[in-house]
C-alpha cells in the first residue's frame, strides 16, 4: 500500500517505540492509512545465536559499539522492501540540531525515511559512511539511545502530512512555523484560581483577537528567544504599528513605576 508518508525505525526497542507512535493523532492517522510507522528489531538481522549486535571498541575505551553488519542487513532489507535506496537518518548527538525547518524539508523532499537509533557508545562509522544520508541531533545533550530523538523526528514530520491534523492551520499557527513562538493559550473556565482569561479573547472580535495574539507572540519571542527575534521580519505596516504600541505601553509602564525616596 502507498502511504502519504512511510517511516521505518531501526531500533533495539521496537515495541516501546511502536506503542508510543500508535497513540493519539499519529495512531489515528495510521489507522486511516495516511501514514505508516514501522519499527524493526535490529537484532533480527544478526547471524549469531545470541543475537548480539555490539562489540568492544577498537582502540580501547569503555562501553560497546553497535556493529556495522546487523545494521547494514536491516537497512538493506528495508531498501529492498521499498525497491529503492531510502533517505536514511542516523539520530546522533554529533548531528545537526533538529529544527522545524528540518521537519518541513523532510516532509517536502521525501515520502519515506529510515531512522536509525544508536545505543551504547554509538554505531560503527563504516555503516554511517555507507548508508546514512544525514545525522540529526535532538539537542546539545546525550541520551542513552536514539529512540526518543527518532520518535520526535517521526512525530514532527508526520504531523505535517495532509490529513494527519484536521487543518493545516493547526501547524502553521504554531511556534516555530514562521519564526515566532506561539501566543499564550487559554481554555475554560473563564476564571481559575482568581486568574482571568484576557477579556479580548472573550470579545468575539476576530480581528482584534488576531492582533492581540500576534503582539503576544512577538513579545514572547523577543523576551524568550532573542536569537529568533533578531531574524524576524517585522517590517510590515501592521507589525510596525504593533511594535510602536508595545514601545508606548512599555514606556507608560516605566512612567508609572513609583520613584523610590531615599
Ligand atoms: N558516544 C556518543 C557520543 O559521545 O557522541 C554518544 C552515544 S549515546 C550514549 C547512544 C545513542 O543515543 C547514539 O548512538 C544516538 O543514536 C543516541 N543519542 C544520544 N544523544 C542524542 C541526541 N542528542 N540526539 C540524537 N540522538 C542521540
Amino acid at each position: 500500500m502507498d502511504f502519504l508518508y512511510h517511516i521505518h525505525i531501526m531500533t533495539l526497542f521496537p515495541d516501546v517505540v511502536g506503542d508510543m507512535l500508535c497513540e493519539s493523532i499519529l495512531g489515528r492517522a495510521q489507522e486511516r492509512d495516511i501514514i505508516r510507522i514501522d519499527c524493526h528489531q535490529i537484532r533480527d538481522y544478526t547471524l549469531n545465536k545470541q543475537k548480539q549486535v555490539d562489540d568492544y571498541p577498537y582502540g580501547g575505551g569503555h562501553g560497546a559499539v553497535m556493529q556495522a553488519d546487523p545494521l547494514y542487513q536491516c537497512w538493506q532489507h528495508l531498501c529492498d522492501l521499498e525497491g529503492e535506496r531510502v533517505h536514511t537518518i542516523y539520530l546522533s548527538p554529533a548531528g545537526k540540531v533538529f529544527r522545524q525547518a528540518d521537519a518541513k524539508r523532510l516532509h517536502q523532499d521525501y515520502n519515506k525515511l529510515i531512522l536509525v537509533c544508536g545505543h551504547y557508545e554509538g554505531i560503527d562509522q563504516r555503516f554511517i559512511d555507507e548508508c546514512v544520508d544525514e545525522e540529526i541531533s535532538l539537542g546539545d545533550f546525550v541520551l542513552t539511545g536514539g529512540e526518543i530523538p527518532a520518535m520526535a523526528v517521526a512525530d514532527a514530520v508526520c504531523r505535517l502530512v495532509p490529513g494527519v491534523l484536521s487543518d493545516p492551520e493547526c501547524f502553521t499557527d504554531e511556534s516555530h512555523w514562521d519564526g515566532l513562538l506561539e501566543y499564550p493559550q487559554y481554555s475554560r473556565p473563564e476564571v481559575w484560581h482568581d486568574r482571568r482569561v484576557p477579556p479580548i479573547l472573550l470579545s468575539g472580535h476576530h480581528a482584534n483577537i488576531a492582533k492581540w495574539r500576534r503582539k503576544q507572540a512577538i513579545l514572547r519571542t523577543r523576551d524568550r528567544r532573542p536569537d529568533m527575534y533578531e531574524r524576524l521580519d517585522l517590517s510590515s505596516k501592521a507589525d510596525r504599528k504593533l511594535l510602536k504600541e508595545i514601545a508606548d505601553e512599555e514606556a507608560a509602564q516605566e512612567d508609572n513605576v513609583p520613584l523610590t525616596t531615599e
